[in-house]
């Protein structure tokens, strides 16, 4: 990634203090002699009263409040671009103290308000139809800057809206940076974090037999959402390129395991391309795929990309696919496509922006 000489000259060297566990923030109050009962009010500063500087922490004694500064930094990222649709998504392009750049979506339901989140700086994963892995991975994000994105979505909320959902489905394989993905998680789900159920928080893979198998011993069940996208290794080696060294069985055998695990059903996604995957002997051999497992299917029509020769199905196809899963009795929901016009799937905002500097240069 370029990096400008002034941005390094300008690199601020506080510590992002959402990268400090709850443990470790302790530890730095205990060792400048602060009282222990800080711990929760700057916790509940930083995820419930959505406090935007340190500054802005009012029931902390002032001395502290200089001292916080001066060690850490509350936020990383400086938002390049801000992007709202007509149905309440909006899509956040963020800029990393390295210059890379990340997204995250917040989306509105009903009464739901769910966010989605990268967990790296590009995905190394390849899905030839996804924008993000266009340009491979440049890092892992860290337990803070998988947090910040979460807290800015949350700030876009009014007071009174409390954020329901986190998906990790932005950009990246969560699977592939695991240990800061589970750390991010565990405060999103914890009363003195954003206070979430595990279960409505989940984490989407293309599907790692060895990392399925550590997240199925975390101490708290996630839930686990795997992207099939095709029903036979043949056409999954083609959209996913990872799955020749994996293959479909051995990623159902785990998602088993982690069924007998936690009890938690998985559930299986699957993005239809039209003339690919859409065929209804592909809903049929899917069929057969899942049968016997306690899972959902959510099919989702495809979002185009720029660049990209993918192409949305039609009506009439998405119909033939919905009715042989429904008549063979899969449990599957079929879900709309969200954010239309703001490039809210997965990696496009970042590439859109990427392509325009590229046009002007
Ligand atoms: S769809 Fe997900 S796993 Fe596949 S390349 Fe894109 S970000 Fe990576």
């Amino acid at each position: 990634m370029f990096t400008e000489k002034s941005q390094i000259d300008s690199i601020d060297r506080r510590a992002h203090i959402l990268d400090l566990t709850s443990e470790q923030l302790s530890q730095w109050l205990q060792t400048n002699g602060q009282a222990k009962y800080r711990l929760p009010q700057i916790l509940n500063w930083l995820y419930e009263r959505r406090a935007e500087s340190f500054e802005a922490m009012s029931d902390l004694p002032k001395g502290l409040r200089s001292l916080l500064d001066s060690e850490f930094r509350l936020w990383t990222t400086s938002l390049a671009t801000h992007k709202k649709a007509d149905d309440g998504t909006e899509k956040l392009l963020l800029t990393l103290s390295d210059g890379a750049q990340i997204e995250c979506v917040l989306l509105r339901e009903e009464n739901r308000r769910s966010v989605c989140v990268s967990s790296q700086v590009g995905c190394a994963m390849g899905c030839v139809f996804c924008a993000s892995g266009l340009d491979g991975v440049d890092r892992n994000l860290t337990r803070g800057e998988i947090l910040e994105q979460m807290l800015r979505l949350q700030r876009l909320l009014p007071n009174e809206e409390r954020l329901s959902h986190v998906v990790m489905m932005g950009m990246g394989e969560p699977l592939a940076n695991l240990n800061s993905v589970l750390s991010a998680l565990d405060v999103a789900s914890h009363e003195l974090g954003l206070g979430i159920s595990p279960r409505r928080i989940t984490i989407s893979t293309v599907g790692i037999p060895a990392a399925i198998d550590r997240l199925a011993q975390h101490s708290t069940p996630f839930h686990l959402a795997i992207s099939l996208h095709a029903p036979n290794d043949s056409l999954r080696n083609r959209l996913v390129p990872v799955n020749r060294k994996i293959g479909i069985e051995s990623i159902l055998e785990a998602a088993d395991r982690y069924f007998e695990a936690t009890g938690r059903r998985i559930t299986f996604e699957y993005v239809l391309l039209a003339g690919i995957n859409d065929r209804e002997s592909d809903a049929r051999e899917l069929t057969r795929r899942l049968a016997g497992r306690v899972s959902m299917l959510n099919v989702i029509p495809y979002n185009p990309v720029r660049g990209l020769p993918f192409a949305t199905p039609t009506s009439s196809a998405i119909h033939a696919f919905r009715t042989v899963l429904m008549d063979a009795g899969v449990n599957v929901m079929f879900r709309q496509r969200k954010g239309d016009g703001i490039d809210a799937a997965c990696g496009q905002l970042r590439r859109v922006t990427k392509d325009k500097v590229l046009d002007k240069n």
